[in-house]
């Protein structure tokens, strides 16, 4: 990355102390980061304490084939005892579990550990006598309900490897899907409410099966109507009549927990695999220490799918590992009105909210007077995940969902590493809007240059982990080869994740997008992110991607798509000019195009490769990952294509 680039988002130099109180009686604080570099294997083990485990391990890492891990080698634990039973042995299964909210009003669930509990057992039972068993894999494909946590921990509980499938997807994605995992149970619903409607799975799971489905088992969520086989059951009939009770077998600290395919942003999907103690300790471990989560008191809110890693590790394992009590809410923002999620927080006293920064410039654009009709004073955390959050989204987050005093976590992870890995603490850390600061204890990350060397402070360069962590992917489904390649390749020794990162001058990071996404103008290195944020900093911008284009002249051309925030046209040669004078001369887009939605996966993140597609005029490449696929005919119009 080059200095002039770098230099400027450095001028962002507003700071935010942690409130006293919350320092004061933070889970974790500024001792941690020394306790865990003097000895990261013990820090390591005394988190994997924090669960219960059948079988103690014998050893805390083996890294004697890297890049093959084996962490707590030899213990033995069961995930849904750690999540659900331990709890309630504890006394404490009248504890809310899941606030569940549908997404027609008034439609509610309330379910506690205990609940939970004899939920968890009987679907278990009932995978037994579908012949489930341990190490098979069930495909998951389902709407925003109770029973897809349910489902989840069933599997877990059993040691069958759980792959879950946005329930966004089309066909071909969840066959591919299916077909890699070779699944022998698909878990789905009739539909699920998605914008005021009910929107049905059952008959894309009905294309998608392949020979080795044996069983498709379907919740009644809507009632629409289903085709109907020999193959299919459904949950209510084989579910509800099972037995409570059911013993955990206690699993190997590295058997197979779930295959997850990443959101395909640069190309084919990777089936991710990842284990089970390691898994946990990290999930609950970054829960418990990023989000100050305290069990008695906190009202956690993840508003992620269930589909994505967020949905895994911040739903369903890291919050019931620390018997939290959690919201999950089935539809979208707007349904039936744009404060939905505001009203939520006012109706369940949410206190530690987690979401994405797309929602966030969404929430920016549908404008500040929304939020303030809603009490949202129980808030004491923000998170943000998925992409770079631009500052200026930081600061209208922290202003207007925090009421100007909460900490924001901005948490840098991927699917292939399973929990957070960088990332402010929220008693600890000074913020700096757009950083997302410091690995946490027991994380060791860099940034480097071509040749593998650590670049020094105030540069940019890529972004690398250089020791093993708990909940590393162990590989590639069925290909070790391509794990070995896509990871492991680059620098001897170096996980390289595919983005790129700078130091600042305390040494803090700032994530800048995939490597992928760096433009090259005039031999000028100049990241996307960049861009997209001084776009962002105009007061008639809402959303900005940018992406660079084939020029004959310059190499690459800055293209730069917007959405509009507020009433009226926008004058694009201004914000041509604020480009310039915010970022320099050379970061003067050739060309904004104003457009209504932007391609975006199912996490939120913008698919940068289609909108290059479209600015050097080329037939439009594979839409198959995006959320919603209706996108792209508003974009066409939008621009007369
Ligand atoms: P694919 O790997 O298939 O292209 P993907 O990388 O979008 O898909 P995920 O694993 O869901 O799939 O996303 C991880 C990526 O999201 C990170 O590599 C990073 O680019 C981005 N990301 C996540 N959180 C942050 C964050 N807080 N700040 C900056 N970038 C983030
Ligand atoms: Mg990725």
């Amino acid at each position: 990355m080059s200095q002039e680039a770098l230099s400027n988002l450095l001028q962002e130099n507003r700071r935010f102390a942690p409130p006293s109180e919350l320092a004061a009686g933070a889970n974790v604080t500024e001792a941690a980061y020394a306790e865990a570099s003097a000895d990261r294997l013990a820090f390591w083990a005394k988190q994997a304490g924090r669960l219960s485990w059948a079988k103690p391990w014998d050893e805390v890492l083996d890294w004697s084939n890297p890049p093959f891990a084996k962490w707590f080698v030899g213990g033995e634990i069961n995930i849904a005892y750690n999540c659900v039973d331990r709890h309630v042995e504890a006394g404490r299964g009248d504890k809310v579990a899941f606030y569940w909210e549908g997404e027609p009003e008034g439609d509610s669930r309330v379910i506690t550990y205990a609940d939970l509990q004899r939920e968890v057992n009987k679907a278990a039972n009932a995978l037994t006598e579908l012949g489930v068993v341990k190490g098979d894999r069930v495909a998951i494909y389902m709407p925003m309900i109770p029973e897809t946590a349910v489902a989840m921990l069933a599997c877990a509980r059993l040691g069958a490897t759980h792959s879950v499938v946005f329930g966004g997807f089309s066909v071909d994605a969840l066959k591919t899907r299916i077909e890699d995992a070779q699944a022998k149970l698909v878990i789905t619903a009739d539909g699920g409410y998605r914008r005021g409607a009910p929107s049905a799975l059952k008959p894309t799971v009905d294309q998608a099966v392949t020979d080795t489905v044996e069983n498709v088992l379907v919740v009644r969520r809507t009632g629409q109507d289903v085709d109907w086989t020999d193959r299919d059951v459904w949950w209510h009939e084989l579910v509800d009549r099972q037995s409570e009770e059911h013993v955990p077998e206690a699993h190997d600290a590295e058997h197979p927990l779930f295959i997850l395919y990443t959101s395909g942003t640069t190309g084919k999907p990777k089936g991710i695999l990842h284990t089970t103690g390691g898994y946990l300790t990290q999930v609950s471990y970054t829960h418990d220490a990023v989000f100050d989560h305290k069990p008695d008191t906190d009202v956690y809110w993840c508003t992620a799918d269930v589909g994505w890693v967020t949905g895994h590790s911040y739903i369903v394992y890291g919050p019931l590992s620390n018997g939290a009590t959690s919201v999950i809410y089935e539809g979208t923002p707007d349904t039936p009105h744009k404060g939905r999620w505001w009203e939520i927080i006012q109706k369940y006293g949410v206190t530690i909210f987690y979401t994405a920064p797309t929602a966030i410039r969404t929430f920016m654009k549908w404008g500040d007077a929304i939020p303030a009709q809603f009490s949202l004073s129980s808030i004491r955390v923000l998170g943000s995940v998925g992409e770079p959050i631009n500052p200026e989204a930081y600061v209208w987050y922290r202003q207007n969902i925090g009421a100007g005093k909460t900490p924001i976590v901005d948490t840098w992870w991927q699917t292939e590493t399973g929990a957070i890995m960088i990332s402010p603490l929220p008693g600890v850390t000074h913020g700096k809007p757009g950083a997302a600061m410091r690995p946490l204890p027991g994380i060791s990350a860099d940034v480097v240059d071509e040749n593998a060397q650590s670049v020094p402070d105030g540069s940019g360069g890529f972004l690398v982990l250089n020791e093993p962590w708990p909940s590393m992917l162990r590989t590639i489904w069925g290909d070790d080869e391509r794990f070995v390649k896509t990871y492991w390749s680059r620098w001897d020794g170096l996980y390289f994740a595919g983005d790129g990162a700078k130091k600042d001058e305390d040494g803090d990071l700032w994530l800048l997008g995939r490597v992928d996404d760096v433009m090259l103008v005039s031999g000028h290195n100049i990241s996307t992110t960049e861009v997209e944020s001084a776009l962002v900093s105009h007061p008639r911008v809402a959303e900005a991607a940018v992406v660079g284009a084939t020029d004959a002249v310059t190499g690459q051309a800055i293209a730069a798509f917007v959405i509009p925030r507020g009433e009226g046209d926008v004058d694009v040669e201004e914000l041509r000019a604020h480009v310039a004078k915010t970022l320099g001369p050379i970061a003067k887009p050739r060309q904004i195009l104003v457009v209504p939605e932007l391609p975006k996966t199912r996490s939120g993140k913008i698919v940068r490769r289609i909108l290059q597609d479209i600015a050097e005029g080329r037939e439009i490449g594979d839409a198959t990952t995006l959320a919603d696929t209706s996108v792209m005919e508003a974009i066409k119009k939008a621009l007369n294509l």
